[in-house]
């Protein structure tokens, strides 16, 4: 149960009905000043650090930890320093090392409330806050600037603020979120991320003006999503354009069918009703008035 404990020496285990408290200090030998590399065993103190630790049977664990303070054997270095004991509780975390790596698996998948949601439903309460700075704190992976590249925005929130996502075009990897969708920020990317040669981007010339000042020799694709969106919208528009037109000069509905029809039949009778004097609400009866 407290293996991912064995570099401590367990003391205690106190079951407290939904939290169980474990007793443990570092062992004896010697410790590494972190100055100078010396080693010691002279303490010069204790102090307790308490850790979460990984949930047993749906119950918190809570480890308690007497550290030393040990002294410095090197004249000239530090005085005296806290020994730290790694892989089990790294320096000021208030969990234990294979705590906290659960804890990043799930706020990885869900971050925010749902991951707070799910830990506290598997014994470790943790705040949404806590839930997103653990999601910080996890490294970004630092991989090679691929040759074909995708930038397009998206909204953080709509009509407001917008971020740029790039992505490697070829296996549709996220590369890089920048936090606006101006020139400069893209550009400054580009010109951070040498290597790309292609970049697929949305009609807009704000995209284009960045890539044409970081990367002149770069070939610009219009990717297929914009291509397809464009066209659509302005085949719609030039169908919608005349359609009034043809309405006059054919002096009926343009378009047939069951629904139209119901819509006709609802108009009537709304419009049979309001002539009666059936009253409605001031807001309501302005509505039905514009009834198409
Ligand atoms: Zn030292």
């Amino acid at each position: 149960m407290f293996s991912g404990l064995g570099p401590l020496t367990v003391e205690d285990v106190v079951d407290e009905g939904e939290r169980i408290w474990v007793r443990a200090r570092t062992p004896e030998g010697p410790a590494a000043c972190p100055g100078c590399g010396a080693e010691t065993t002279r303490v010069h103190g204790y102090h307790l650090r308490t850790v979460a630790d990984v949930p047993v049977d749906g119950r918190r664990v809570v480890v308690r930890v007497r550290v030393r303070r040990l002294v410095c054997p090197t004249r000239g270095c530090r005085h005296t320093f806290r020994e730290q004991v790694p892989g089990v509780l790294e320096r000021y975390q208030r969990r234990t090392a294979r705590l906290t790596r659960q804890v990043k698996a799930v706020v990885k998948e869900l971050a925010g409330r749902a991951g707070a949601r799910l830990l506290a439903i598997l014994a470790v309460g943790l705040s949404r806050h806590t839930a997103l700075r653990a999601l910080l704190r996890i490294p970004l992976p630092t991989g090679r600037v691929p040759r074909v590249i995708g930038v397009d925005d998206f909204a953080l929130r709509r009509r407001h603020r917008y971020a740029t996502v790039v992505i490697d075009a070829e296996t549709h990897e996220r590369i890089d979120v920048l936090p606006d969708r101006t020139v400069g920020t893209l550009e400054a990317w580009l010109r951070a991320h040498p290597g790309v040669e292609v970049v697929c981007r949305d009609g807009s010339a704000t995209y284009a003006e960045a890539i044409r000042r970081a990367l002149p020799e770069a070939v610009h694709v219009a990717d297929r999503w914009h291509l397809w969106h464009n066209l659509c919208e302005a085949a719609l528009s030039e169908v919608k354009a005349p359609s009034s037109c043809w309405a006059t000069a054919l002096d009926a509905p343009l378009y047939d069918g069951p629904r139209v029809r119901t819509t006709l039949e609802r108009w009537h009778q709304v419009h049979d009703l309001i002539d009666k004097g059936v009253g409605t609400a001031c807001s309501n009866a302005h509505a039905v008035s514009n009834w198409p």
